[in-house]
């Protein structure tokens, strides 16, 4: 791609919006049928444990949907609610248990814990091969090597939403803003995986505005509400907000924004995700192709057809 090349819109027209529900809707189908036709081989459905420590309301939403979204798609999920006062041991010989259990196939540890246990410990604990969410370190050794594993979930899904809008990406410049180990880091990979030229900023870069400008996709993913302004934004680019931000209102009523100053943005992006409804709604849906996946292979069958052929690798 080089600076005469732009990726071009029509003229004239605010950017079109990838919508991430739409997405992940088609993605969830597809699950669906490729989890009915893994089924009839296992003799069972596909399965994914759920463990949810505490009473934090906001991780109580995400874990609900969670589970609905699994069994929407004809996988069974088996939720494992504990008290917030468990103890590091308790917790680490649930996890021995669900590596040890032959019908589970993904594990997922909803973040953050309560305070006094060591997150960290309980998600290194986790089978590489049930690492639905793709945070082991052998998970992530396999994305820096490129070889097999199960990708992170919310980074899976901005690469997915950018070849929903563009299509082949290679050759695309693509800055991402954030180096978290949860989101920019595995974006960054990803996205060098799918051939991209990557530069990886964060709050310490210099002059990110002039940097920013440069991506033919930007992803922010800093959790900075509002931050990345139409200015930052090369006419016609692809830009991925990760970013969800509860602000106050001036009522004292509080939404959910993303990083983006999305107004403004759509003058000058020629493809935009809203936030909400674009990467979030992914996240889910990747958790699902991962959870797909890790039982496809711990079975040594291939990841099915309705589901290898979206292309969500
Ligand atoms: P984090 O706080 O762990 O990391 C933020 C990163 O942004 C850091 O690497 C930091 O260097 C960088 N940063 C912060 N301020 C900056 C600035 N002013 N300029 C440049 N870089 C800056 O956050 P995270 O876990 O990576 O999450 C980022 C955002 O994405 C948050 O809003 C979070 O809620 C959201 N998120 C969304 C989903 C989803 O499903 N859509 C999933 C995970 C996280």
């Amino acid at each position: 791609m080089t600076e005469a090349d732009p990726i071009l819109r029509p003229s004239g027209r605010r950017a079109v919006l990838i919508d991430g529900k739409a997405a992940a809707a088609q993605i969830d189908a597809a699950v669906r049928a490729g989890a009915l036709e893994l089924a009839a081989a296992l003799g069972r459905p596909p399965c994914l444990a759920v463990v949810l420590a505490g009473e934090d309301p906001a991780s109580q939403v995400y874990v609900r949907n969670k589970v609905r979204r699994t069994e929407r798609a004809a996988m069974t999920s088996v939720e494992h609610r504990l008290p917030a006062d468990i103890s590091q041991d308790a917790l680490m010989a649930l996890i021995d248990r669900l590596n040890a259990d032959e019908g589970v196939d993904g594990i997922l540890v909803q973040l953050p814990l309560p305070a006094g246990l060591d997150a960290s410990a309980v998600v290194q604990a986790i089978d590489p091969a049930k690492d639905v969410d793709g945070l082991t370190a052998a998970s992530a050794g396999a994305l820096v090597l490129g070889a097999p594993g199960l990708r992170p979930c919310t980074p899976s899904g901005c690469v997915y939403l950018a070849r929903r809008a563009l299509g082949d990406l290679t050759g695309r410049h693509v800055v991402v803003i954030g180096r978290s180990i949860l989101v920019g880091k595995p974006a960054a990979l990803l996205f060098l995986e799918a051939d991209c030229t990557v530069t990886l900023a964060h709050s310490r870069t210099r002059d990110l505005p002039a940097l920013a400008r440069q991506a033919d996709i930007l992803v922010a993913a800093a959790g900075r509400p509002g931050m990345v302004k139409a200015d930052w934004i090369k006419p016609g680019a692809a830009v991925i907000d990760v970013g969800i931000n509860r602000v106050e209102g001036p009522d004292r009523t509080s939404r959910l924004t993303g990083d983006v100053d999305f107004e403004p943005a759509l003058d000058a992006a020629g493809f935009i995700t809203p936030a909400p409804g674009g990467v979030g709604p992914m996240t889910i849906a990747m958790l699902l192709v991962n959870t797909l996946r890790a039982a496809a292979r711990r079975a040594g069958l291939p990841l099915p057809s309705a589901v290898a052929d979206l292309g969500a690798d």
